[in-house]
């Protein structure tokens, strides 16, 4: 009996300093493979959807695509008693603007905001395409089903409006399509832009882009793997006197690693491992894949962090690629080659880190960081509204991932006696009152 009772106190007390939400299981639960599948199909039924095709048809072009986009999430709202703000977000883009606009065109994003109960003006964004194209990026008639590219992404981001709609939370989530992808990033930017002069405050945004292969041009099959895309330090490039003052304290204090992407990043990783241990999240250190971009980068160039969502092992054949067979080889990103339970897992990736995130405190503001020529590290930072304590992480310079916690309770500074400040790295996060953690700050000054 006695044994007995000791190893319930044990289990007990195993899953209370766990730290999960049963609420993200779930979420995990909710997210469905054949409402996925179904939207990538009447996506790339569209024929086109390439930024500068029809726009009048009701059958064909980006001009349905968007419209069918906004009616899903007009119908997700409705389930929701109107939990949902729907709107287009549009910008001219004058042909010629680069050689890829060949006409006068409007690109047209889709948005769905939930409003946060507590933080209505604090936002995680997650991120599809509407937009495809073919071999020519001017093309704009023929056929570009894009299912893959990115047919998942935007399909996978109603999904998750879907079941996230089912619950609600602190913060606010933005579920938007965007457009002009393939033609320069246009959507990201002028969304990027529009979110400043709302005044947005913006957590970070995950954009997917590719999500339903799992049958590399490597030969590699793998349903388990994906790999989530950061830039090392994300740099607001229109002050040259702050990126100097920013470049010099790196050389000193560290954190040439540790930019906002790259937390949001690392954050992305732990819950995945924590609430879906059957996948392999893959930190890649960079911004995108070699030479390549993705709706992400304009969120990251107006001083956000942003991050890339998507498969670990891509196949060139069916990405941008005019329909045909050659060589034996079915050339074309069209729907048979969408793994759907693959594209599921994705997508709930995504709604367990939007729901996390959303559930989150705000990050402490002013991290900084002391304890030069003394036997113990140091931090202080400022309190956040509705955090009901903190938690000071700590790594070795070399690990990618923050291996070392403790949970401080609900103060604004904390000494780790005995943890030297040269041998590590350092951050701080706020922690909510259901477990639910922010980001993690790296400090941004030092004090003695
Ligand atoms: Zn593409």
């Amino acid at each position: 009996m006695k044994s007995l009772l000791a190893i319930f106190f044990f289990t007990t007390s195993i899953l209370m300093s766990a730290q999960t939400d049963s609420k993200i299981y779930d979420i995990i639960d909710s997210v469905s493979e054949e409402r996925i599948r179904n939207d990538v199909k009447t996506l790339a039924d569209f024929g086109t959807r390439h930024t500068l095709s029809d726009t009048i048809s009701e059958t064909r072009g980006i001009g349905a695509a968007r419209r069918w986009i906004k009616s899903e999430f007009n119908t997700i709202s409705s389930n929701c008693n109107g939990c949902l703000e729907v709107f287009y977000q549009k910008n001219l883009v004058p042909k010629g603007d680069n050689s890829r606009i060949v006409n006068d065109v409007w690109v047209v994003n889709v948005v769905a905001i939930q409003r946060g109960t507590k933080f209505p003006n604090r936002f995680i964004i997650m991120s599809g395409d509407i937009d495809s194209r073919i071999s020519d990026p001017t093309n704009f008639t023929d056929d570009s089903p894009g299912a893959n590219d990115n047919a998942s992404g935007m399909a996978g981001t109603i999904e998750a409006a879907r079941v996230l709609s089912n619950y609600e939370f602190e913060s606010s989530i933005i579920y938007v399509g965007l457009s002009g992808e393939e033609q320069g990033l246009y959507g990201g930017k002028g969304l990027a832009e529009y979110a400043k002069t709302q005044g947005w405050e913006i957590i970070g945004i995950l954009n997917n882009d590719m999500i339903g292969n799992i049958e590399g041009v490597d030969g590699v099959i793998d349903n388990r793997t994906f790999r989530i895309f950061s830039e090392p330090i994300t740099t607001d490039e229109t002050d040259p006197e702050k990126l100097a003052q920013q470049a010099r304290a790196r050389r000193f204090y560290g954190g040439e690693v540790d930019g906002i992407s790259r937390q949001l990043a690392r954050y992305v990783h732990k819950t995945t491992n924590t609430y879906m241990p059957e996948m392999n999240p893959m930190m890649i250190y960079r911004l995108d894949r070699f030479g390549r971009g993705g709706h992400h980068r304009p969120f990251n160039d107006a001083g956000f962090a942003g991050i890339r969502i998507m498969e670990a092992h891509e196949n060139y054949t069916q990405q941008h690629q005019d329909i045909r067979v050659e060589d034996g080889i079915n050339y074309g990103d069209t729907f048979e080659h969408v793994n759907f339970p693959y594209a599921k897992k994705l997508t709930a990736v995504n709604a367990i880190n939007l729901a996390s995130l959303a559930s989150a405190p705000p990050a402490p503001d002013n991290v900084a960081i002391g304890g030069i020529v003394q036997p113990s590290a140091k931090l202080i930072w400022d309190k956040k509204e509705g955090a009901v304590g903190y938690k000071v992480y700590w790594r070795d310079t070399t690990s990618p991932t923050w291996d070392n916690a403790r949970y401080v309770g609900d103060v604004s500074e904390f000494t780790l006696e005995g943890i030297v400040i040269d041998n590590f790295f350092f951050g701080v996060a706020a922690v909510g009152k259901d477990g639910h953690e922010s980001l993690v700050v790296f400090p941004s000054k030092t004090y003695r």
